[in-house]
Order: structure tokens, then sequence, then C-alpha cells
């Protein structure tokens, strides 16, 4: 288990990019965490023939180390995708089929692979990549025994295909609710519990033997070396749970992709309505998964945070109404933080715990943010606070220890 900082590691890594008529941002940041061990992958547009209107995200939540999370968020994809049979090879079987034999990279030529066929891709991948690290030698000999979830989803024209091992999570927005989410790989599943059971081991406190906390995941090889039972019977089961769904695009507005350090403290439904209410205030992809990660951090989260934003045709925009609320709530709070270091109390000049704690009852304030609360306006008080507050360190670092209020 990771061990924490004395103060969290605020910077964030960012990316965002559009194509495919998708949108997407990124945040990550490491936290309270000693160690950043999420990794993330975002492709619009797959290598091979026909595969250029598919696109791939990603999550990967490292534990006791990021080599596995850093090795799948780089080579997931092409063992997914070069799988013998499956779709990057189903493209040149396609072409070949055909009578034209010069355009062998024509996309309009190659049938595009059915359902079956990538569901299969996609777990043949994760088996194959599984297999792969396991010949690497510090990964064999134990000097590293890291391991990752991973969550993704691959898109196709007409398909979701949601990708899901271990206890990262994806969630789909669609008319305006949460329409589907993967489903947690925890030891305590009836459905794990077997398996693990099955290959001698336990699950105690809730872990695997006590100790692992996913009950899925590449790497962990330390799990994996049960004699006598292959590779998805094993303690720990790289073996992802693949769900495809007919893309509406009419009522699809996004995607979330996020590891459990967003999941600990937002629910899907938070989470969703949180990022549906910022769609509406900015258009900034990159912005809104900096505020899922800064509200995350401000409601307690102690974990590396990632959030990947995909962002459909029909995605909330930007309304003029929407973002005049929310610049009013901003001056309502600017003002109330003023207020309150203008006449210092009984008490003194308060911390800015004190003036959270203050603002959390206040009966007057205007309507904050659904799913991310007085937290998702932490930020904005915290940079009048700084402004004005007379003891200030220099450093900045004066009231930001405490967390929460
Ligand atoms: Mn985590």
């Amino acid at each position: 288990m990771g061990a924490f900082l004395d103060k969290p590691r605020t910077e964030k890594h960012n990316l965002h990019a559009e194509g495919n008529g998708l949108r997407y941002g990124l945040s990550s940041m490491q936290g309270w965490r000693v160690e950043m061990e999420d990794a993330h992958t975002a492709v619009l547009g797959l290598p091979g023939p026909g595969m250029t209107d598919w696109s791939f995200f990603a999550v990967y939540d490292g534990h006791a180390g990021s080599r596995v999370a850093n090795y799948c968020s780089k080579h997931l994809l092409e063992h997914i995708i070069m799988c013998p049979a499956n779709l990057g090879a189903g493209g040149t079987q396609g072409s070949q089929a055909s009578s034209d034999s010069s355009a062998c990279d024509s996309p309009t030529l190659v049938p595009p692979p059915t359902v079956e066929t990538v569901k299969s891709g996609i777990r043949s991948g994760f088996l194959k990549i599984d297999e792969h690290m396991r010949s690497f030698s510090d990964l064999r000999n134990g000097m590293d025994r890291s391991g990752s979830t991973a969550v993704g989803i691959l898109l196709s024209p007409d398909h979701f295909f949601f990708i899901n091992c271990g206890d990262s999570r994806a969630v789909l927005f669609r008319n305006s609710h949460v329409c589907f989410s993967t489903l947690d790989h925890k030891p305590c599943n009836p459905r794990e519990r077997e398996r693990i059971q099955n290959a001698g081991g336990s699950v105690m406190i809730q872990r695997v033997n006590g100790s692992l906390a996913v009950s899925r995941a590449l790497g962990d090889f330390d799990y994996k070396c049960v004699d006598g039972k292959g590779p998805t019977e094993q303690l720990v089961s790289p073996e992802p749970e693949v769900f495809e769904m007919a893309r509406a695009p009419e009522q699809d507005q996004f995607v979330i992709l996020a590891c459990d350090g967003i999941w600990d403290v937002m629910s899907n439904e938070e989470l969703c309505e949180f990022v549906k209410s910022r769609l509406e205030v900015s258009d900034d992809l990159e912005r809104v998964c900096n505020e899922v990660v800064d509200t995350c951090l401000h409601k307690g989260s102690r974990d590396n945070m990632s959030v990947v934003l995909v962002c459909l045709p029909n995605a909330p925009k930007v309304s003029e109404e929407a973002v005049r609320k929310d610049a009013e709530l901003n001056k309502y709070l600017e003002s109330r933080v003023e207020e309150l270091l203008s006449r210092p109390g009984e008490e003194g000049f308060p911390d800015l715990v004190a003036v959270m704690r203050i603002l959390s009852t206040d009966i007057g304030m205007p309507s904050l943010p659904p799913g991310g609360g007085l937290a998702s306006k932490r930020s904005v008080i915290e940079a009048v606070y700084n402004r004005l507050n007379p003891y200030r360190e220099e450093d900045g670092s004066g009231a930001e220890l405490e967390y929460h209020w």
C-alpha cells in the first residue's frame, strides 16, 4: 500500500484533442500518494486498415509500482489490434478477399469486424499482454511486483465496447442520466470469490489472501502462479469483462473513465451531474477534468487521481444562463470570504478551514454545482482567502494542510 506525503502534489497532467466526431480531455494528479502509479491512453483513429474512424481510451491504476500500468498504457492497444484473427488481422484478410489487389490499405474495402470478433480480440489482447509482461525479467523474478487495473472504451462508428479489468470504472451518460457503468472486480463479488477459492486462495478483510484489494488485474504475477490452473483461473485474473452497446447519437452525451481515487469520493450520478454542469459553463475539457480532480482532492481523496472525459456529439453545450449563474456564485463566495475576513470574530482571524465550515452552513448560498458542492468551489474560495489573508506565508502554504472541514 502506498505511503502518503505531508502535503499533496497538486500539479496536473493534461491532454485534449478532437477527431472522429469526439472531443476528449483528461487530467491526472498524484495527490497525497508518495508515488504516481496511474497511467492512461487516448487514441483518436486506430492504426490498421479500416480502423481510422475507431478510437480508444483507457485509464490504468497501478499498484506496487507503476511499471505494469505504464507498459499497458503504451502497448495494450496494439496487443488488442494485432491479435491474429482479430481486429487488425481481420482487415488484412478483408483486403485479400477483395478483388482490388492494389488497394490493400483502402479503408472502404475492409469489412468492419463483427461485434464478436472485437470482443474476443479485446479479451485475447489482455491475456496476451499479460503473458508477454510475465517474460520481463524484473516482473518474472519478483524484483518488481507491480500490477494494474485497466478500464477502457473502444468506440467504433456504431458501437461502444466498454472494457474493465479491476476496480477502475467507466460510465456512460445518455439522456441526462447514468445509463451504464462497468462493475468493479472486488474479491468479495461471488464470482470472484469462487475463482479465488478454486485457486486455493481466500478472501479476508475484503482482499485476495488478505492483501490485494482487487481481484482482476494485469501484472501481479505473485498471484498468478497456481499450478494446474489456466491464466483466467488464478487468484488474480487478467481477463476483462467487455460490454458492447449500440451507440445512440441523439442521446449519447459523454463517457467518463476514472480510477478509484475519483470514485472513492463521488458516486456515478454525482460525477456525471457535476461534469454535465461544468460542460454547461465551459467547453474546455481539460478545465472540466481539472475541476473534477480538484473537487475529489477537496472531498478528501487520498489516492492518485485520473479522469478521461470523452464528449460525444450530443454532449451538453455551454449555456449563457449557466455561465451567468456560475459567475454569480463565484462573486457571492468572494464577497462572503471578504466579509468573513474583514471583521475577525472572537476566535480571531478565521483559517481557511473555518471559512469553509462557515460557508457550508450559509443559508443565503446560491445553488452549488450538483455533485460537486462547496468542495468544487474551494479553489475560488482559497484564491480570495490567500489574497486577503494578512498572515499568509510567502510560499502560500499557510492554510492548505487540512482538507476536511
Ligand atoms: Mn487507486
